[in-house]
């Protein structure tokens, strides 16, 4: 099956070894831009290797964009003109298929009155709405696993993350937005544009709560989520209880890794190999989950495979992407 990767961070500079290596996979690889500022850093960095890997391989390669922060030097109203020009651009000749939000958005983001903005701030608005005008999809990485709130445990899923990232971990920060807040601004956004396709990325950072998450796709037509991931917060659960939900709503769940990586200008062809074998193995823990009945590992990690139907496959690796991004 030519699988359909619809979350990643493979930032290539046309390096061909990368690129066999890459074909071996046999998928297509949807890069996902990481919006880090205000000032379009990050634009510089990002956006010409996946516009470039686009436009060289497109039957490879697509991607999707975002835009900068606002830094209340200007209007709100200049800001969203601003930001939709450069959307516009991106879209109608870069090619991007997508929006991205990310968790900066209700967790670093303040306005000059020091508040901290959520995705359902008014600042946004346009940017929305315009999007939902011309149904250009918005992926949102919005809030993080719930872990983030909660007590740091040596083995909880995300202990490494959240214990070396420090400023992105809120139990220690009461005076942030909880997760129950951010959750409800992104709701916010997803019925105020019923006509965006709205896509939560990792599993809409309700990776611990399923029912949650089935109850946000039954009251949203418009909301889908990607598993990018999140596949290790699958481990530990009720294996038939996640057969059951997959299964259910495979039309709206997105198969992605959030696997990547950058550009090795300085590797040596041995030093490349391991990132592959790396990925390699990623993959195949990802593959072996969901297709087969083996017991997998994943780090200290373990469970027995899903092993989905055909059917459910083809959803969750091919089909939804593409009706969820029909730009695909
Ligand atoms: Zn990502």
């Amino acid at each position: 099956m030519h699988r359909i990767d619809s979350h990643a961070h493979y930032r290539l500079d046309n390096n061909a070894q990368d690129l066999a290596f890459l074909r071996e996979l046999d998928l297509k690889i949807v890069n996902v831009a990481v919006p880090l500022d205000s000032d379009g850093s990050w634009r510089k960095g990002q956006l010409p290797y996946y516009e470039d890997m686009y436009q060289r391989y497109p039957d490879q390669f697509a991607w999707v964009t975002g835009f900068e922060l606002p830094g209340y030097k200007e209007s709100p109203a200049t800001y969203a003109e601003r930001m939709i020009a450069h959307l516009q651009r991106d879209f109608e000749k870069g090619g991007a298929i997508a929006c991205k939000f990310w968790k900066n958005i209700g967790m670093e983001l303040k306005d000059p009155t020091g508040r901290i903005v959520l995705i359902d701030d008014a600042i946004f608005e346009p940017i929305f709405a315009w999007m939902e005008k011309n149904r250009y999809p918005a992926l949102a990485h919005i809030a993080e696993p719930i872990d983030c709130w909660r007590p740091l445990d040596p083995n909880s899923l995300h202990y490494g993350y959240f214990s070396q990232n420090n400023e992105w971990y809120m139990y220690d920060k009461p005076h942030m937005p909880s997760h129950e807040v951010l959750m409800q601004a992104r709701d916010n956004v997803v019925a105020r544009h019923p006509k965006l396709p709205f896509i939560g990325a990792h599993l809409g950072s309700m990776e611990h709560d399923l029912e949650g998450i089935a109850a946000r796709l039954d009251r949203y037509p418009n909301y889908a989520v990607d598993i990018s991931g999140r596949t290790i917060d699958l481990f530990p659960q009720d294996s038939a209880k996640v057969r059951q939900f997959v299964t259910r709503y495979a039309d709206r769940i997105l198969w992605s890794t959030d696997a990547g990586m950058g550009p090795m200008a300085k590797s040596t062809p041995e030093k490349r190999e391991e990132t592959y074998n790396w990925l390699r193995g990623w993959y195949q823990t990802e593959l072996d989950y969901y297709t087969t009945d083996k017991v997998v590992t994943l780090g200290k990690f373990q469970a027995k495979g899903l092993k989905l139907d055909a059917a459910t496959q083809q959803k969750i690796f091919v089909t939804s992407a593409q009706h969820w991004f029909p730009g695909l």
